[in-house]
């Protein structure tokens, strides 16, 4: 395959000339064209909610396919666009009324981000600053760049980001230093937005902080109406444990992000939800007040389609009960790992869990990355760590010999690895 014209993300071609070819997903497992198979422990790239393939959702793909198959959003709707939207409404509740659609993460975010400005300009007021956290990572686009940490990732395009308000990451003990610079930052009366990840940060090396620092959060918000933008596109459809990590923290925010789970993990949508008052700051019959924003694919029939299937699935199915259990088999396995001198910082935010391997170069880029990921490849695994940074995102449908298999080899791996260095 080291013919193929294609360009893939997040790969460095001349180290890793070689792409997998994955021939069939079912459930938690990936498979190869020869049939060998893949324990998917990374719900590929955290989209996959319920596993593979789930029968009801393929089955509203192939209904909806047979009907319509695309329409022009603008002006344009159609049921399963309507439905999803009254669904997620009822389900997250809170003060959010309207549903925006888009098409991934990054334009979820966007979008945020253009409605929290325009939400302000069309009210006459100078406030543009967006307050974001440490370790942020928000998307690929070169706005979701500017909001999110500065790195490897982002250097060259350093000169096209936007400047934000940086608060240093609510770390255990040190919550005090984030809500005072959060406090500073919305004193100034330039903030339009404070935008963050609730609960758990991913690209950023899956890392957690409690609830409250999410509910004192949003109360200094409050008092200056700095717009509260929650990117639930990684947390969302129940990866922290509930539906939406807001829910942990009491918080519901002045705009919400989603896109990664809300097909399941079947197809690309996003949505950007807001309450009435952000909306009703670009309802006018000035023209120059309407939100200027659009993708070709906005609310793709099927992906919409999709998307309410996944809602029948949370309805009907014991979605609860299965984070529920997750979450205790990934306690009970992390458990097992709390005196293994070679882990430090293991964590945990409902059904995900992460530890770092203790290596001399931390971060990102460690050279003991790569050697991970082949090595777990070898054993069956689809893991992908963050440098040094293990963490296990799988679907929902992962069995507890499954989820002990990988554990297994995490601890096989730091043996082999360690006694190489
Ligand atoms: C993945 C991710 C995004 C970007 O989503 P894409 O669909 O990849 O564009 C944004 N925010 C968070 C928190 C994410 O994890």
């Amino acid at each position: 395959m080291t013919t193929s014209p294609v360009w893939h993300p997040f790969t460095q071609h001349a180290l890793q000339p070689d792409a997998i070819e994955i021939a069939r997903g079912e459930g938690a497992f990936l498979y190869r064209p020869d049939g060998s198979a893949l324990l998917d422990c990374i719900s590929s790239w955290w989209v996959v909610t319920h596993g593979h393939r789930h029968p009801r959702i393929i089955q509203a793909i192939k209904d909806q396919a047979d009907t319509l198959d695309q329409v022009i959003f603008a002006g344009f709707t159609h049921r399963p666009a309507e439905e999803l939207a009254k669904r997620l409404l009822a389900r997250i509740g809170g003060d959010l009324a309207h549903v925006f659609y888009s098409d991934s993460g990054s334009t979820a975010v966007e979008v945020a981000l253009k409605m929290a400005l325009g939400f302000w300009r069309n009210q006459g007021a100078a406030r543009t600053r967006i307050i974001a956290l440490e370790h942020a990572y928000h998307g690929d686009t070169i706005g979701t760049m500017s909001t999110g940490a500065r790195g490897v990732f982002n250097a060259s395009y350093e000169p096209l980001l936007f400047d934000v308000v940086r608060l240093p990451f609510p770390a255990q003990g040190k919550e005090e230093a984030t809500l005072a610079a959060l406090a500073d930052a919305c004193r100034t009366g330039e903030a339009a937005a404070l935008l963050v990840e609730p609960l758990l940060l991913g690209a950023g090396g899956m890392l957690t902080y409690a609830p409250e620092v999410l509910t004192a959060m949003q109360a200094i918000c409050r008092q200056s109406g700095t717009l509260l933008i929650a990117d639930e596109v990684m947390t969302g459809f129940g990866r922290t444990g509930t539906f939406t990590a807001c829910e942990q923290a009491g918080v519901t925010p002045d705009i919400l992000c989603l896109a990664k789970g809300i097909t399941g993990g079947s197809l690309p949508l996003a949505v950007t939800l807001c309450t009435r008052a952000i909306f009703d700051a670009h309802y006018s019959t000035d023209r120059s007040k309407t939100f200027f924003h659009s993708s070709s694919y906005t609310a793709n029939p099927i992906a919409c389609a999709a998307g309410v299937a996944n809602l029948d699935i949370w309805d009907e199915e014991p979605v609860a009960e299965r984070l529920a259990t997750l979450a205790e088999w990934q306690s009970a396995c992390l458990a097992r790992l709390r005196d293994d001198a070679r882990f430090t910082h293991l964590r945990q935010c409902g059904t995900v869990a992460a530890l770092d391997l203790v290596t001399p170069d931390a971060g990102y880029l460690a050279s003991i990355g790569p050697q991970l990921y082949a090595f777990f490849l070898a054993r069956g695994l689809l893991l992908r760590p963050l440098g040094n940074t293990i963490y296990l995102m799988p679907p929902y449908c992962i069995t507890r010999d499954e989820l002990d298999g990988a554990y297994a080899a995490i601890g096989d791996a730091a043996a082999f690895l360690g006694a190489r260095a």
